[in-house]
């Protein structure tokens, strides 16, 4: 039961390692920025309208995220990617255990992070049960979250994500959550945001125009690679 009314993408905390894309840079935040955000959260009306998340499975996570999230009272959800679990930078196995054990949820972001569209079957379904898989192993319990590499989706991957045990899945939709079903949209907060922009995101706002392509664009990749799949 998800009675966030919106959610939000955080990536990494801190100075990006070499092995960043330039064109993840901008994903990053500084600490400050993101105590900033927390406390913007914790300003609203009510902090618990916004589902907060992390994507990707970087070190931060553990070393700012949680520390930040601990002394607020808040809780998120982790989508991690096993393929890096335990590399230079990003989570290992026992970091996400301590996740878990402060009170974060778990979830996976697959294995490579590869747009899920673009794979055969087989190395799909090895992403979306395969990680969830060993996540579970390592959490000692249930996996049941996905968290979309790159927001890339289309009617084949949401498939595939009910078939390996999934109950919900996270976009980049961006926008206003609006009911509690497998699909979910979040926002991607970047280190480009002023505050006014935050606000927005966090207040669920989109002009009326990109709402309205927002949402034929959320249908169309629903419906996309269902005559194919
Ligand atoms: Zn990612």
């Amino acid at each position: 039961m998800v009675s966030e009314r919106v959610a939000i993408i955080f990536h990494g905390i801190g100075t990006p390692g070499p092995a960043v894309p330039e064109g993840e840079r901008r994903y990053w935040i500084s600490p400050a920025r993101y105590a900033a955000v927390l406390d913007r959260i914790l300003a609203l009306p009510d902090p618990r309208a916004v589902r907060i998340t992390f994507d990707d499975g970087n070190i931060s996570d553990l070393s700012i995220g949680l520390p930040g999230l601990v002394q607020r009272g808040l809780t998120a959800d982790f989508f991690v990617l096993t393929g890096r679990l335990g590399q230079p930078g990003s989570l290992a196995a026992e970091d996400v255990r301590a996740l878990r054990a402060a009170g974060m949820r778990i979830g996976s972001h697959g294995i490579d992070h590869r747009p899920w569209p673009t794979l055969d079957p087989e190395t799909l379904w090895a992403e979306l049960s395969g990680s969830r898989l060993r996540l579970t192993a390592i959490c000692g319990g249930p996996v049941t979250e996905a968290g979309i590499p790159f927001g890339s989706y289309d009617a084949r991957v949401l498939r595939d994500l009910r078939r390996a045990g999934y109950v919900r899945a996270w976009s980049s939709d961006g926008g206003r959550i609006g009911g509690d079903g497998f699909l979910l949209p979040r926002a991607s907060i970047t280190a480009d945001m002023d505050d006014a922009a935050l606000d927005a995101v966090l207040a669920g706002e989109m002009a009326p125009l990109r709402r309205l392509r927002r949402s034929l664009g959320m249908l169309r990749k629903q419906m996309s690679g269902r005559l194919s799949a």
